[in-house]
């Protein structure tokens, strides 16, 4: 009795799917959103430190700019900023000494 079905048998090739714990494939598009994000930061990174180099100063904190604090009873007296010692600004942070 002749059978219909074919006799040829064709091999099949395994799923391609990863296995769990094995290298994951890179999507393109976050690789390049990495690099931009990357990128990005290093130029914020140099735009600050220029910004250092060029205004290295900033307002006192604690006097907000005006370093003398005038006696209450005696007006003509008064004190210094002790943080700022009476010049009313301070280095920023991360700028380069002066
Ligand atoms: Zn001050």
């Amino acid at each position: 009795m002749p059978s219909a079905l074919p006799t040829t048998i064709q091999p099949t090739s395994p799923p391609t799917t990863p296995t769990p714990g094995g290298p994951t494939p890179h999507h393109p598009s976050t690789a390049s959103a990495i690099a931009f994000a990357a990128l990005l930061l290093i130029a914020l990174f140099i735009a600050w430190r220029i910004s250092l180099r060029t205004h290295p100063w900033t307002r006192c904190p604690k006097c907000k700019g005006d370093p003398r604090s005038y006696h209450p009873i005696f007006s003509r007296h008064f004190a210094l900023c002790p943080r700022c010692n009476g010049t009313g600004r301070v280095l920023r942070k991360g700028a380069p000494p002066q």
